[in-house]
């Protein structure tokens, strides 16, 4: 299979726990030199930054030591899944630049076997049919402190359990009615050893399976024994899964034991999970921000969604590069918003060529530029680099420049326009300012400038004129209008919903009877109260001709502005709509205004 390199840096990787393990795994030859590793995403919703901290991992270690590592649907639950998420999954992990080649599986490939291994277990006195209500198991679980109890029905025979295990899969009973539960430990410390359930009635349609089945499997039970049936080696999760290890470990130990699973068992290590300022990744507030229209879908560029990124501007690079920078750790921490801001702008840096586009335009006339005359300035693509070539940028007598570039009452430092000033226009001629024209009320609608000939950028002498202020322009007769979405972080806060200090903290007994119970971060008020209502602004501005042919999903570089991407969706041809990817420096919180 081909899997791509993790990164392009230049840099050796940093080490970190899971590339030693790794290492010392070779080295005593405990899987025979294999290195198999997956990514297990549930078809219930789009990738997101979080999930592309594990894609690059899990591929990412298995390519450095000449591994393969599997894309595996977790589609247990029918209920939520849907082949339209497993499509844009596969495309974001290629997209991330990563290939499973062969090794594309499913669960439910496994759940003939799971059934059989269910099987198993109560043949061998380890499982048992729970009739209770959920309320009364629940109850019966314990807490933390207290152990659980046995129920009336933890000690059926084998018999009884294989028969209605046999009549629950035939759909004999509705939804709800029992549980098949593991007959592990209801004393034990951890609550996920408490006789947790594996499985339980759902009529319902898989996508894959059809109408097969009327009980499925539960995470718990399914996810370790598709690690083991795929030999995964190293089964790497998050966190939260730590207090699930026993359970894992038991269940595919006692498979093994009988003979089912083949050694080595996959072992499972748990790594942090990202978390990202001023954004939030639960699949639920994504939902929630989709749904009730405060961003434009599920791509939109706001979003932390691989999706969103892309629109945005970040490329691949820029994201596994993110990925190698923050590294991989046990213990839960936040990553600032702006670690991921610097790696696109380290990438986008080197690659982008660079344009010019005035987003808030105000007119200046050079007063003693001949009328009609049009000359040719030529400004670098690149200014590291010189191999990428110039452009010409026709310059004439009416320009437009940015309206904050103009101050009729300059503050104390501003080098830019203001009477009297002079200014070099970039890649161009030096300009005094003469006057203003303004509008009846006062506005200033226009800047009146005289150009110095001789200062011309380029001819012998011309740099050598000293003024403090270099500006940005366009020719009004050749810019071309273009739409421009100036793009900023989601969220006000940096922890959207919680309490400025607040000390992330997170329960971890959520497994046994009640499954599926997502990771959610913890609020002290609603989170959507934190979006940033100027997290999208949209100007018509003006721009380089030749940027309004841009292909689409190109980058740029906006002199002075950011770096910029030609939308992917909406630009055409002609008709160019850019999205602001990222402002040059990490300005947030300094320029309210911007
Ligand atoms: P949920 O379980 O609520 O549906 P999820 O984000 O865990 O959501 P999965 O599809 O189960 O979604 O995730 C696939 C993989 O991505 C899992 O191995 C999970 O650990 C990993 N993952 C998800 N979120 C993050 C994150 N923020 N950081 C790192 N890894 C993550
Ligand atoms: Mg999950």
């Amino acid at each position: 299979m081909t899997v791509a390199l993790p990164h392009n840096s230049s840099q050796a990787p940093a080490s970190n726990f899971l590339r030693q393990i790794i290492a010392e795994d070779l080295r005593t030859n405990k899987y025979g030199g294999r290195v198999v590793t997956r990514f297990p995403p549930e078809p219930n919703g789009y990738l997101h930054i979080g999930h592309a901290k594990s894609i690059c991992l899990n591929f990412g270690l298995a390519a450095e030591n000449r591994g393969v590592c599997h894309l595996r649907f977790d589609d247990t639950n029918p209920v939520k899944e849907d082949l339209e998420y497993e499509e844009a999954i596969k495309a974001a992990v290629h997209w991330l630049g990563f290939d499973w080649g062969p090794h594309l599986y499913h669960a439910s490939d496994y759940f003939d076997r799971l059934y059989q291994f269910a099987r198993h277990f109560i043949k061998a006195g380890l499982a048992y049919v729970e009739s209770s209500t959920p309320d009364e198991m629940r109850r019966l679980r314990g807490t933390l402190t207290e152990p659980g109890y046995p129920s009336p029905y933890r000690d059926r025979s084998v018999e009884d359990n294989l028969d209605l295990f046999r009549r629950m899969k035939e759909g004999e009973f509705p939804d709800g009615a029992h549980v098949l539960r593991l007959k592990i430990d209801l004393a034990s410390p951890n609550i996920n050893m408490r006789d947790p359930a594996i499985y339980r009635i759902r009529h319902i349609s898989h996508h894959r399976t059809g109408d097969k089945w009327c009980v499925y499997p539960l995470y718990d039970y399914t996810h370790c024994i598709s690690d083991a049936i795929e030999r995964i080696t190293h089964s790497i999760c998050t966190l939260e899964f730590q207090d699930h290890r026993p359970l894992y470990d038991w269940v595919i130990e006692r498979l093994a034991e009988a003979g089912l699973l083949q050694r080595p068992l996959p072992q499972q290590y748990e790594f942090a999970r990202l978390n990202l300022t001023y954004t939030v990744m639960s699949k639920r507030k994504l939902l929630r921000i989709v749904d009730e229209d405060y961003v434009d879908g599920w791509d939109d560029p706001r979003m932390p969604t691989l999706a969103g990124l892309r629109r945005r501007g970040y490329t691949p690079e820029s994201i596994r590069l993110f990925a190698e920078r923050i590294g991989v750790s046990k213990s839960d921490s936040w990553i600032d918003m702006s670690v991921l801001e610097d790696c696109l702008r380290d990438i986008l840096n080197e690659s982008a060529e660079r344009r010019i586009a005035v987003l808030d335009p105000i007119k200046l006339i050079i007063d003693n530029y001949p009328e009609g005359r049009i000359e040719e300035c030529l400004a670098p693509n690149h200014p590291q680099k010189p191999e990428l070539g110039r452009r010409a940028l026709n310059f004439s007598k009416e320009l437009w420049i940015e309206r904050d570039d103009f101050e009729e009452q300059p503050p104390k430092g501003f080098f830019r326009l203001s009477p009297g000033a002079e200014v070099r226009l970039r890649y161009a001629f030096v300009v005094r300012c003469a006057g203003v024209d303004k509008d009846d009320v006062g506005n200033v609608v226009a800047v009146h400038c005289t150009y110095d000939e001789a200062t011309r950028s380029g001819t012998p002498g011309a740099e050598t004129r000293k003024v403090k202020g270099n500006i940005h322009w366009l020719s009004v007769p050749h810019a071309r209008r273009s739409e421009v979405r100036l793009y900023d972080r989601l969220f006000l806060a940096p922890q959207p919903g919680r309490a400025a200090g607040a000390v992330l903290a997170r329960s971890t007994m959520t497994a046994g009877v009640d499954d599926d119970v997502p990771f959610d971060e913890p609020a002290d008020r609603n989170f959507l109260d934190d979006l940033n209502p100027q997290g999208k602004r949209t100007v018509i501005a003006y721009v380089e001709p030749a940027l309004a042919e841009s292909a689409s999903e190109t980058r740029y570089q906006f002199e002075r502005h950011g770096y910029f991407v030609s939308d992917m969706r909406d630009s055409r041809p002609g008709a160019p709509v850019f999205n602001r990817a990222v402002t040059l420096r990490d300005s947030w919180g300094k320029n309210p205004a911007r």
